[in-house]
């Protein structure tokens, strides 16, 4: 009989075949795997050195030449790789007898249990970070790791766990799994992010109901409305088939005219740009047909290191991933760093909800050195790059009016930045991802070259709901009336300001959602890599008459459902 299991769509598409259900033989498995008997224990603490050096050599590279889609996991990962807590543990456990093997399963198991027993959200995620450390070590030390549980596996495999680290995702044998179902995990997690630059369809927080499934029952994961389907009617199925072939016509279509440009039958012509988040992402720029970068997270540049880097260095990375826009614009993010994401040289206080703490502008305002210094590289560069490409400087997590004036006022004494403002090769804009932003918009638009939403951030502050938390992962949608209304204003602040309005959330990214973006008031585009032919399609396809009909109705909805059922109804 067939069995319907809802969770978030993390990655779209559709995806048909057998589930292999992963149990992984985790870091804490210690018993599962018979222990070599141990050896003296210097030597055993000798083999636990030898793998650390391996795995953070592999991290390492893996963090500098983006091997996958985000280099920041890897880093997080090699802190966890040095940290005391660990290595002391794997030592206590070697002195009291055990092999090296069996000694980071147990120390990487314990910590697993403790983290993941935190009642703060964010600490309990980490979990998994040190479970993909552990399995790295365990790996290197000779031991069953998931590697070979994950590859290879049987054509079109439907892979079911309960949540998978980034170490799982690129070991997986990535040709033959066609979706992927999670109990746990978010959108916005890591296992998500990969997923979405594999192309592979998933569907995570779908409960843990769905690990009482077995492997070699048939299933479809639907990628595009967050569903798990087992044992789908004959019906379904047929319907499903059809969903994936015409996606996949669709998506060779989209493919073949991804250089064109995006514009509306009414002819509004509308950028689609990429979002990037490491160098991996840099390298399919071109052939997506993304016209720039719609918004650069800097983050990785600033942390895990012992000082700020300086202007030059700064000048060299930004140059370098200018030369992959192809000449089109590059939007810099200011530094969005602090709380969450800490970095040591700032000595942060340590914050009960760094989400809600000293974060992005708030940070930078109270180091300004390093907001002058930032700017002084984007400045540098825009001089560089001038006049066939422009830059843009993006400000994070402003809530304040003052916020706005105080970073133009220091932006205003950054040699050459006037000049380069006056010459519209430096533009400056204001990221609204904090809903008081979004109610104030209209007050600092004037002085502002453009607004971008992020509606990740916008979702998660409007609903009250954690993004990295699955328990409220279904609260935190964008496509929520609230958040639409702040996006309507945003865009109306825009409008009477005269300047474009962009959307850089993960949301932009669903073609389905194009008609009420552009219907909203949304003038560009920012979106994962793989998502921008797709999208281009999507836009070419609008009627912008329809749209702002379809918009209207959106806003006048009272619930995430409705709004959903006129997306269906339109498409
Ligand atoms: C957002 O908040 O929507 C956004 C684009 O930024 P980030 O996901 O990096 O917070
Ligand atoms: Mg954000």
């Amino acid at each position: 009989m067939q069995q319907l299991f809802h969770g978030l769509s993390a990655a779209p598409g559709v995806g048909i075949g057998d589930i292999y259900k992963y149990a992984p033989v985790v870091a804490d498995d210690a018993g599962r795997t018979p222990a070599p008997p141990a050896g003296d224990p210097e030597e055993e603490w000798e083999r636990f050195l030898a793998a650390r050096l391996l795995v953070d050599e592999e991290l390492a590279r893996l963090a500098q030449i983006g091997q996958t889609a985000t280099a920041e996991i890897f880093l997080v990962h090699r802190e966890i790789l040095h940290d005391s807590t660990l290595t002391d543990a794997v030592r206590a456990a070697i002195d009291a007898g055990s092999d090296a093997t069996s000694a980071t399963r147990q120390a990487t198991g314990e910590l697993v249990r403790l983290f993941r027993d935190l009642s703060d959200q964010y600490f309990a995620s980490r979990a998994t970070d040190i479970r993909d450390v552990g399995q790295r070590l365990v790996f290197r030390l000779g031991g069953i790791t998931p590697a070979r549980q994950l590859n290879p596996l049987p054509n079109d495999t439907i892979l079911l766990a309960e949540d998978l680290t980034a170490f799982d995702t690129t070991h997986l044998d990535q040709a033959h799994v066609v979706g992927i179902a999670l109990a746990a995990s978010t959108p916005t997690a890591h296992t998500a992010i990969l997923a979405r630059s594999l192309g592979i369809p998933l569907v995570c927080s779908a409960g843990p109901e769905i690990l009482q499934l077995h492997s070699g029952m048939f299933a479809v994961v639907d990628g595009i409305r967050g569903r798990l389907l087992v044992d789908p009617d004959e019906e379904t199925l047929e319907q499903y088939q059809l969903t994936r072939s015409r996606l996949r016509r669709f998506q060779a279509e989209a493919l073949s005219h991804s250089h064109e440009p995006a514009l509306t039958p009414d002819g509004e012509r509308i950028p689609v740009r990429v979002n990037v988040n490491s160098r991996e992402d840099l390298l399919h720029i071109h052939s997506n047909g993304a016209e720039g970068i719609g918004l650069l997270r800097t983050e990785n540049l600033f942390q895990h290191r012992t000082s700020p880097p300086t202007v030059a260095e700064q000048l060299t990375a930004y140059q370098d991933v200018h030369t992959y826009t192809n000449s089109h614009s590059l939007t810099v993010r200011l530094l969005d760093i602090g709380g969450d994401k800490p970095v040591p040289y700032l000595q942060p206080p340590a914050e009960a909800n760094p989400f809600l703490g000293v974060r992005g502008i708030r940070l930078l305002l109270r180091h300004p050195q390093m907001l002058i210094d930032q700017a002084q590289a984007l400045v540098d560069l825009a001089r560089n790059v001038a006049p066939v490409s422009r830059i843009r400087i993006l400000i994070p997590m402003i809530s304040k009016v003052s916020e706005v004036h105080q970073t133009l006022k220091l932006l205003e004494d950054v040699p050459g930045y006037q000049r380069c403002r006056q010459l519209g090769t430096l533009e400056v804009g204001v990221l609204i991802e904090v809903p008081s932003a979004a109610l104030l918009a209209q007050h600092f638009a004037p002085q502002v070259d453009f607004l971008s939403i992020g509606t990740n951030d916008l979702a998660q502050y409007t609903l009250a709901a954690d993004r990295v938390n699955s328990a409220v992962a279904t609260l935190a949608t964008p496509l929520d009336p609230s958040v639409l209304r702040l996006i309507a204003l945003t865009c109306d602040a825009g409008r009477a300001a005269g300047i474009p309005v962009a959307i850089c959330g993960e949301v932009a990214g669903d073609p389905s959602v194009q008609p009420l973006l552009l219907g909203l008031g949304l003038n560009e585009i920012s979106v994962a890599g793989p998502a921008v032919p797709m999208v281009k399609s999507a836009i070419r396809r609008v009627d912008m008459d329809a749209a702002r009909t379809l918009a209207a109705k959106a806003l006048q909805c009272s619930r995430a459902q409705e709004i959903h059922q006129l997306l269906h109804d339109f498409g």
